[in-house]
């Protein structure tokens, strides 16, 4: 096929932070390629990307040598400059990882190993240390790492759409892919309004809809996702936290335990409960979609998970349920906190890949197909490592446009020639 006769050379699907991530890589390292955006919402950062803690981690939870270490690490650090070069909210505050109960110890110093391998300024922390970073939070034993703080994630995403278009990309709102149709020459999608794109790739980055975009294409991921809502509520009295607080993590869902964040506008945010959501988008349990809650029921791994974590399961449903019950568990950091101290906050719901035999997928996940790239995983702390991500997902975009016969456009003073 003919270069004029493709609408575009990457066509990514998703205008969420990894989707417009990849979109800015794009036209970064190959300036001149044709790339367009779809999705679905009227605007960016509609889903996961508008709907977090605004938490940029430091990647001390993840194991050295997992992309998640190596992306979060780097990420972090290109996440702060970013914001500081384009003006974006952010701050760079610290964050206390707090053990309350002696059992924790053990898995708190683990932390400081795990953050001293990735190079990370971390401080461990007595109850007096505690108590002059945080004088509310109540703590056996904490530690301090130097390199998380916070930002305006949605306002990142928008930068990366500005900078796209500037440089001669679309981004379409508005625009459901309904139908992926692949052929020799690359793919053709179609859109809810029946518009079609033929592009020599397709990236995958629909968040939480990615493995239903994945089925579109022909291919078979091996997972589903999932999804989990995370509940949250905003503190009324937000002098009872000054930065970042967080428990020491559960092995087995290292994204749960209720923690208190202070966003970068000031308010602090108190969750996640993580519950299962009945719909994809399901961000209250109202939200029911008959259609994607049987997606989810006729995969085997979501009853291999609900029979190994029932019992946790079912402590984070009473939760949800009783603010009573959520109150106790903020109150083993935050003693002085009262039902009266929280007010319901937006919830968000993650898109967590679950493999067939009920594994939680705990890494980013990127695989390919013929002209395709998809992400099939891009959990927490996948908008602080959407610098890194994207270009990767970049990268391999590129390698497969070549085998269509593309070659890098020929640029000079940022415009093609
Ligand atoms: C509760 C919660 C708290 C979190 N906290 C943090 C944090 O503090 N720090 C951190 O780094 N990460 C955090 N994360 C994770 C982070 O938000 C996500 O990893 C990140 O936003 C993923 O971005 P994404 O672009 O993959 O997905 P999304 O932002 O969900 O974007 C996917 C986009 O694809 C679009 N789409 C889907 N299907 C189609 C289709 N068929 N056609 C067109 N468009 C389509 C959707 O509308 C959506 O806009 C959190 C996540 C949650 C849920």
């Amino acid at each position: 096929m003919t270069h004029a006769a493709y609408d575009c050379d990457v066509l990514v699907i998703g205008g969420g932070i990894v989707g417009l991530s990849t979109a800015y890589a794009l036209t970064r390292t190959a300036p001149g390629t044709r790339v367009t955006v779809l999705e679905k919402e009227s605007g960016p950062a509609r889903h996961q990307t508008g709907r977090n803690s605004g938490v940029i981690h430091s990647g001390i939870y993840y194991p050295p040598g997992s992309l998640k270490a190596r992306y979060a690490v780097r990420g972090a650090a290109e996440m702060v400059e970013f914001c500081a070069e384009h003006g974006i909210a952010h701050a760079v505050t610290g964050k206390l990882i707090v053990a309350t109960e002696r059992s924790e110890l053990p898995r708190l110093h683990a932390l400081v190993q795990r953050g001293r391998q990735h190079g990370l300024p971390v401080r461990e922390l007595g109850p007096a240390q505690i108590a002059a970073y945080e004088p509310d939070v109540r703590g056996l034993a904490a530690i301090r790492v130097g390199t998380t703080g916070v930002c305006d994630f949605p306002a990142v995403a928008a930068r990366f759409a500005t900078e796209v278009v500037a440089a001669g990309g679309v981004i379409r709102h508005g625009s459901e892919v309904v139908s992926v149709d692949r052929r020799p020459w690359g793919v053709a999608v179609r859109t809810a309004d029946g518009a079609v794109v033929r592009a020599r790739v397709l990236v995958n980055c629909a968040g939480l809809h990615c493995d239903r975009v994945a089925r579109l294409a022909g291919d078979e991921p091996g997972m589903r996702i999932v999804p989990f809502r995370g509940e949250y509520y905003e503190l009324t009295r937000p002098e009872l936290v000054r930065g970042l607080v967080y428990p020491v993590p559960d092995p087995a869902f290292p994204f749960l335990g209720v923690h208190l964040t202070r966003g970068h506008d000031g308010g602090v945010h108190v969750g996640p409960n993580a519950v299962p959501a009945l719909a994809r988008e399901g961000y209250a349990w109202p939200v029911v979609r008959p259609r994607e809650l049987a997606d989810a029921l006729t995969w085997p791994g979501t009853w291999r998970i609900a029979r190994r974590h029932w019992r946790y399961g079912a402590g984070e449903v009473r939760r949800s349920l009783s603010k009573h019950a959520f109150t106790a568990a903020v109150r083993r950091l935050l003693p002085d906190v009262t039902e009266a101290d929280l007010r319901p906050a937006p919830a968000g719901v993650r898109a967590q890949a679950v493999l067939r035999d009920g594994t939680l997928v705990d890494d980013f996940l990127i695989r390919e197909a013929p002209h395709t790239v998809h992400v099939l995983n891009a959990p927490s702390p996948a908008a602080t490592a959407s610098l890194p991500i994207g270009r990767e997902v970049a990268r391999r975009a590129l390698l497969q446009a070549r085998e269509t016969g593309w070659k890098p456009p020929a640029v000079e003073s940022g415009h093609c020639v």
